[in-house]
């Protein structure tokens, strides 16, 4: 069983959602401010519209939303529903994990990993970029749980770390060469430095077998983006009635659901598919 009784479970259960929709809020925040060239430290959260500081009350995850219809409470201008969906997806990705993993420091390590992910995800959704310091947190992030490994007996740290970073540049290096042949095949980019770079930190965090799982369901999600985003460009056409360049689609979004999928069922799923080699 997973927790001592069914009232701890519920009770860490609901700890985890609580703490997912307020990190929720502030990773929208800190994505928000990395994009605008604002400092993460200073200044207090304020409206994208008018710059009103928000009080505590237009503070509360979801709720504050939900109660102002969706409007800023000083100039009316409307919010976007991505600020309680993230958070609603925030929550939704701690508890996954706390099901999947229970009490334990990789849980704690994978929701600070999600965490990232769900930063850059907003980043390269607003601006095309996955900044390098999103990828410097999940490294350290990875460096930090392998250290307290090591350090409890739970693995010998030099041999783990050697294989973790073999597993980086296993996944990283045959995607990169996919990459520039690509390139030159297409005559266009086809993966951003910061996609090569994320993928790298994902062979880190999972090792080689499961990345290849990770490429594929990123793949399916990436080609799923495509598609939704030509439908819109093109409803975009009809509406507008002139001719919009359409938007290119980032592949970071897809690499994070891809690691986020992976995190929960990766493991059972190399299992099925070396199984049907018989190995
Ligand atoms: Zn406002």
């Amino acid at each position: 069983m997973l927790f001592e009784s069914i009232y701890i479970g519920a009770y860490c259960i609901v700890l985890t959602a609580v703490l997912g929709l307020c990190m929720g809020s502030f990773l929208n925040c800190l994505a928000w401010r990395m994009t605008h060239g604002e400092s993460i430290m200073r200044g207090r959260s304020h409206c994208v519209d008018c710059g009103h500081p928000l009080a505590a009350r237009d503070l509360v995850p979801v709720i504050s939303w939900l109660v102002s219809r969706g409007r800023c409470r000083y100039c009316g201008k409307h919010v976007s529903v991505r600020y309680p969906l993230t958070e609603i997806i925030c929550a939704c990705g701690y508890v996954s994990i706390l099901l999947a993993y229970g009490l334990s420091a990789e849980t704690i390590e994978l929701i600070a990993f999600f965490s990232v992910l769900l930063v850059l995800s907003l980043t390269d959704l607003d601006d095309y970029v996955i900044p390098n310091a999103t990828i410097v947190a999940a490294i350290v992030i990875r460096l930090v749980y392998l250290v307290y490994g090591g350090l409890t007996g739970a693995f010998d740290l030099w041999p783990t770390l050697g294989w973790t970073l073999l597993n980086g540049v296993v996944v990283a290096v045959p995607v990169i060469i996919l990459a520039l042949v690509m390139d030159r095949v297409l005559g266009r980019d086809s993966l951003g430095g910061g996609d090569v770079k994320l993928l790298f930190v994902a062979g880190l965090y999972f090792g080689w077998q499961q990345c290849l799982f990770l490429l594929i369901v990123a793949c399916i999600i990436g080609i799923l983006f495509a598609f939704v985003g030509a439908r819109s460009d093109m409803t975009d056409k009809v509406e507008g009635g002139e001719e919009k360049a359409s938007r290119p689609i980032p592949f970071g979004p897809a690499i994070a659901i891809a690691c986020w999928i992976v995190m929960l069922v990766g493991s059972r799923a190399v299992e099925w598919y070396l199984g049907l080699f018989g190995i």
